[in-house]
């Protein structure tokens, strides 16, 4: 009996290392749950690399990427060690590698333009730091075979002289995109989000990024013990190897949870939408032509929708919100009995594009 339950225990954590605890994946993929984006006391941090590891750990994320800065390490008269890999190594070596996944990154650091960008599975953080030409870096880092992201490109500056917090194109990021030096774009960093930042994603073809670029304490910046979140990329890969997880982020496969929102392609989110939203018929409630359909939020984000088509409700409006991991049940006047229904909605708090949200239809069969 004792073995049974300790079997049972084991197999239960390889499965939660494997899958993201925050979404039910499409069948026959794995989803991930990422922070590309981090910083320790090796750069400007407030933390020693390990507890980066623990904060995921706890926080039941898969994946992280240690990524400071290359250019500035403001504790650097107390931390000398002039190896730029030393905080990744520190955080890798401080949990099981089943447990955690952890990528090797740095932080290009050029004021705008070209402005700030991320190297993630690079070989040797200490090759990118080339001084002079901005972009000699992000070429570096290319030669590494390493994923390269634009961060933050909405970030206002007195500095850089961008104090719109509008994401916009220089000609030098044209240039990076065109020789496809740059792969990805943050369209949240910490607290901020960007719709012209996903507007550039979309219309250059970069993979779609949320990370918390987190310095101090995850759970103080956002609030975990309280149910907050950092923002956090999936992932949508075939299985949990580095390998994999890169090909997925060179093909875009991702979506980002940002606060209330999802964001991502209308590709990548509409199966994601499709397996964590669930309706299904209750019948008609005793002798009305009241029709009760109940609907099913599988993932750890609320899901707000608006029904978009011709009936009226009994108890609810056309708005609704279906809170994490629970259901509702709504009534539909339908005025005379159904066998099957077609219910169209608007997702509220998935955007898949400029100043546009996802559309889903149900079909239901009425028994
Ligand atoms: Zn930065
Ligand atoms: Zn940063």
């Amino acid at each position: 009996m004792k073995i049974k339950y300790l079997l049972c225990l084991v197999s239960l954590s390889i499965f939660s290392q494997n899958t993201s605890k925050f979404f039910k994946a499409p069948e026959g993929y794995l989803l991930l749950g990422s922070d590309l984006h981090t910083h320790t006391v090796f750069s400007d941090g407030m933390v020693w690399p390990s507890v980066r590891a623990q904060e995921a750990l706890r926080e039941s994320i898969e994946i992280i990427a240690i990524t400071d800065h290359l250019e500035y390490q403001p504790h650097k008269e107390d931390i000398p060690n002039p190896d730029l890999n030393r905080s990744y190594f520190i955080a890798r070596q401080s949990v099981n590698e089943k447990d955690l996944i952890i990528l090797r990154g740095s932080e290009i650091t050029r004021s705008m333009p070209p402005g700030h960008f991320n190297a993630i599975f690079i070989k040797d953080a200490n090759k990118l730091l080339v001084k002079g030409d901005s972009l000699a870096g992000i070429i570096e880092a290319n030669k590494q075979d390493a994923f390269v992201f634009w961060n933050h490109p909405h970030w206002t500056s007195k500095k850089d002289g961008r104090m719109d917090g509008i994401a916009k194109l220089d000609p030098v990021h044209k240039e990076l995109f065109s020789k496809n030096l740059v792969h990805g774009i943050e369209v949240a960093n910490e607290d901020t989000y960007s719709e012209e930042a996903l507007e550039i994603a979309l219309k250059n073809n970069l993979t779609i990024l949320g990370t918390s670029d987190i310095h101090g304490l995850v759970d103080w910046d956002f609030n975990i013990p309280d149910g907050g979140h950092r923002p956090l990329t999936f992932i949508l890969t075939k299985d949990n190897s580095q390998s994999s997880i890169r090909e997925a982020l060179f093909q875009g496969n991702t979506f980002v949870w940002f606060k209330d929102l999802l964001i991502g392609k209308e590709e990548n989110i509409e199966p994601i939408i499709n397996s964590n939203l669930k309706l299904k018929s209750n019948g008609y409630v005793g002798e009305t032509t009241l029709l009760e359909v109940k609907i099913s939020n599988l993932s750890s984000a609320s899901i707000n929708i608006e029904y978009l088509g011709e009936y009226t409700f009994y108890k609810n409006s056309k708005f609704l919100s279906i809170p994490p991991n629970s259901s509702i049940n709504i009534q539909l006047k339908t005025i005379s009995k159904l066998k099957k229904i077609n219910l169209p909605f608007k997702i509220l708090n998935v955007v898949t594009g400029l100043r546009k949200s996802l559309k889903l239809d149900y079909d239901l069969e009425i028994y």
